[in-house]
């Protein structure tokens, strides 16, 4: 025999009652329990509210209840059946007199709330018999009034097994072929007063029929895929579990998987009648079974889980070391009032207790509590008795966590890199679940990021790219072409989900197509604005986020702090953020810092070449940057190894810019500011606190030439320089040296300046665009040189990608405990 019961989301109008047929002939079931449609009982109870409140429009409320049943009576077309619709009138009528009741009364006692909102369930069931005759399919309606006795508490009464027992098992032996539906979540009192089982109570109406009549199965219908590894709406990787014990359900489920009530569970483990949690709306999905038997699952947990609104009462005082009994006057304190105490923690060091209850309990609670223990607190053993509100309770939940170290590693880890702060934590005695209390705010982010390390074998690096330009588009083709190999290796995959230029930007959650971004970017109607972005990723809980600037843009750099404070990491190949004052500077590293998000931005100084991580290396290991000298700047490079006696200053530069090594504009290089950036930022780097102005610059040209309106007026201006350079390589060259356009820092000190270099210098060689470094540190005293090519965009996005592969190395490490 099989029961089956249908919660308000599978049954909302007429086509849900359509649907819910087709199920109940397809089950060929027996026993029918149904909620009310999905939003009816909230309804019931905002107009008793608003009745007893003495607002008037408690009337448009009870209207609008009215209307949906009628509209599902008219839409299924079933008008014949004149009995059972003046039956559904007359409940109706009922609900609305009782409302005017309470209106006159101004009271809505938890036992008129009962009866007001058990008419719900009664009008569903009373809908789905009409369909089902209509349908030429037998069946009849049962009042749970016959069948579930209970005790006198309203809103949250217990099953009166003895009688409700007897009354099913009556009921049942006389039944004929027919199907039986009975509204769920109502029972009655011994006096007959109608009572409610707490909210979701259809499923225990459900599982205990059930379980009585010892049923086959007792199948659960809803709007999800069974029980699943998180709440979907939460966590869009969730996934359905096929089997779960009861156990694991019963601590799933407490701990907030609404998709079956905890006391439910009891009654159907007690005869061992299996439970089923099917989806209504995809009935050929096999979803899961609840019983005896749990999979030997290839994850440490089941599920996980929350609870939002919680309040934590603390009990603090270190007079309450070593004290016996203090947890025990705790709970038999709460209890006497009635409160529910959802998860309780013990600090080791025994200095405070912390127990978690409902907000409504708060007062309450805290008012017992502080009476109880008055003396302590006279005596100042225990200080202090506060709250904190606004909290959630996480919970990892699974058989396999019993005696599996690294559990709460991997869940501290996976909160630590999330930037989710911890406030309580307590594992229960049955070791099946860890539970943590952390801000509300942080819920949905908490249990992505857990779900994450537990579950998800793909980890997934999100990257947002701005900048189409020469980088930002060479970076897209790199990532293209090496993700595979990467995610082979590393087991991360880089997902780009969003690109963005000047204008407009794209967007996916589950990756952009990296061989056709142009167009639909050209397309785009979306604007850039990071606040959008942010929201896009918020809307779908996207976390290991990488935001990758190839702009040079200071708008967007502008944005680097909000970016950290919603917890995504930034790899910069745009200077200016860098280059601001220092206490920017700081600003940007301490937000890293305290939002726990990588702030990388290796091509700042030397595109590709590896020179920041070595200063941060040199430095983390414990060693002191002294001095460096540098050639960091591709044109100017290029200028000084390529000009000698056949070929003139101004040539040269008028060479570098045809072949495109200089800025449009040769003087943006010439003028020593982009070089001077480098050498600020590398200065940073070593420790040293500077600003722009400190560097000290050697102009490689003099001031009229920046005044040159025309390019050819500039050109003939440079080739007045022409003699000056010629004659100084000469008088180099006969003592064998060079000059070299060097930045250098030493002693506190920054500049760029013309240097005559020897052939024992570091740079003497120096090629083409290349860049250079020398570092001089106390371990260094011959200085580590780092040498190669330092512009262009195959290189800069080179650079980009390790600083990327870095993060995702990075997150990769937490995995490997
Ligand atoms: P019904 O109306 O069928 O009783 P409920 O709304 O009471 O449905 O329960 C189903 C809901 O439970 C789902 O829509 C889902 O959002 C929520 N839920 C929370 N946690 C879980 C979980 N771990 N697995 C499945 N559903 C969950
Ligand atoms: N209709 C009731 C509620 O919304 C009972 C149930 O759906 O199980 O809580
Ligand atoms: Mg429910």
């Amino acid at each position: 025999m099989k029961i089956l019961k249908f919660g308000g989301t599978s049954i909302s109008d007429a086509t849900g009652i359509i649907r819910c047929t087709r199920i109940i002939q397809s089950q060929k079931a027996q026993i029918i329990v149904c909620s009310a449609f999905s939003g009816i009982t909230d309804a019931l109870i905002n107009a008793g509210l608003s009745a007893a409140s003495g607002i008037s429009d408690f009337r448009q409320l009870s209207q609008a209840i009215v209307k949906r049943h009628e509209k599902a009576v008219n839409d299924l077309l079933i008008t014949q059946n004149t009995l059972l619709l003046d039956q559904i009138n007359e409940i109706h009528r009922e609900m609305e007199q009782l409302l005017e009741g309470v209106y006159l009364l101004r009271e809505f006692s938890p036992r008129t709330r009962d009866l007001i909102v058990s008419f719900g369930e009664k009008i569903t069931a009373r809908l789905l018999v009409l369909f089902l005759n209509s349908q030429h399919i037998p069946a009849e309606f049962c009042d749970s009034y016959h069948l579930i006795y209970t005790n006198e508490v309203f809103g949250q009464a217990k099953i009166d097994t003895e009688r409700s027992s007897k009354a099913i098992k009556e009921h049942f032996s006389k039944i004929d072929q027919s199907v039986t539906i009975i509204p769920g979540f109502t029972g009655r009192t011994e006096n007959g007063v109608i009572t409610t089982l707490g909210r979701g109570g259809s499923d225990l109406t459900a599982t205990y029929i059930g379980a009585v009549l010892e049923a086959d199965e007792i199948q659960i219908w809803t709007d999800v895929n069974g029980f699943m590894s998180a709440d979907p709406n939460k966590v869009k990787e969730a996934f359905s579990l096929s089997m779960i014990s009861y156990d694991e359900a019963l601590e799933l489920s407490y701990f907030g998987a609404k998709v079956l009530l905890p006391h439910s569970i009891r009654p159907a483990k007690e005869k061992g009648v299996p439970i089923v949690i099917k989806n209504t709306f995809d009935p050929s999905f096999a979803g899961t079974i609840c019983s005896a038997k749990t999979t030997p699952l290839k994850h440490f947990a089941k599920g996980i889980t929350s609870i939002d609104r919680i309040s934590l009462i603390n009990i603090k005082g270190s007079g309450m070391i070593g004290v016996r009994g203090i947890s025990a006057r705790i709970f038999r304190t709460l209890a006497d009032q009635d409160i529910n105490v959802i998860l309780i923690s013990q600090a080791s060091s025994e200095q405070s207790v912390c127990v978690a209850v409902e907000p409504k309990a708060t007062l309450k609670a805290c008012k017992s509590l502080k009476e109880t223990f008055q003396l302590e607190m006279m005596s100042k053993m225990i200080d202090e008795i506060g709250v904190e509100e606004n909290l959630s309770i996480i919970a990892v939940v699974g058989d396999r966590m019993k005696n599996t170290p690294g559990v709460a590693g991997r869940i501290f880890n996976a909160f630590g890199e999330n930037g989710v702060n911890v406030i309580a934590i307590a594992q229960g005695a049955s070791e099946l679940n860890i539970s943590i209390v952390i801000s509300k705010e942080d819920e949905e982010r908490a249990l992505n990021s857990l779900h994450n390390a537990f579950f998800t074998q793909k980890r997934i690096l999100n990257l947002i790219i701005a900048g189409k330009g020469l980088i930002g588009s060479e970076l897209i083709e790199q990532i293209k072409y090496s993700r595979e190999s990467f995610q082979k290796s590393n087991g991360v995959e880089l997902r780009v989900i969003s690109v963005l230029d000047s204008k407009n930007m794209i967007f996916h959650p589950h990756g952009i197509d990296l061989s056709n971004w142009k167009k639909p970017l050209g397309q785009s109607h979306t604007p850039s604005d990071i606040r959008r972005l942010l929201t896009f990723i918020e809307e779908n809980n996207l976390i290991n986020t990488v935001f990758i600037d190839c702009t040079a843009s200071e708008q967007i750099a502008d944005h680097y702090l909000t970016l950290m404070k919603n917890r995504i990491s930034i790899v910069a190949a745009n200077k200016i953020a860098n280059t601001k004052p220092m206490s920017d500077y700081k600003r940007l590293k301490k937000t890293a810092a305290e939002y726990k998000v990588h702030f990388l931005y290796e091509t700042n100084a030397g595109a590709g070449l590896p020179i920041i991580d070595t200063i941060r290396n040199l430095r983390d290991s414990g060693d002191e940057i002294i001095k460096f000298e540098a050639i960091l700047s591709g044109t100017i490079s290029f200028i000084f190894n390529s000009m000698n006696e056949n070929a003139p200053f101004s040539e040269t530069v008028k060479r570098a810019k045809d072949l495109g090594y200089t800025e449009p504009d040769p003087r943006v290089d010439l003028s020593g500011t982009d070089f001077a950036r480098k050498i600020l930022l590398l200065v940073r780097e070593s420790g040293v606190s500077m600003e722009i102005e400190d560097i000290a610059i050697e102009r490689l040209i003099p001031t009229r030439c920046f005044q040159a309106e025309k390019q050819e007026d500039l050109y003939l201006f440079l080739k007045e320089q022409d003699n000056r350079y010629a004659q100084w390589i000469k008088k180099a060259s006969q003592k064998n040296a060079i000059i070299r356009c060097i930045g250098k820092y030493e002693g506190g000190k920054a500049s760029i300046s013309l240097l005559e270099i020897n052939q024992d210098h570091p740079f003497y060689s120096l090629q083409g665009t290349d860049h250079i470094i020398a570092i001089y540190t106390r371990r260094y005293t011959n200085p580590l040189v780092i040498k190669g090519a330092g512009a262009g965009a195959e290189v800069t996005a080179g650079g980009v990608m390790s600083d990327i592969f870095r993060i995702a190395t990075a997150m990769n490490k937490r995995w490997d405990y």
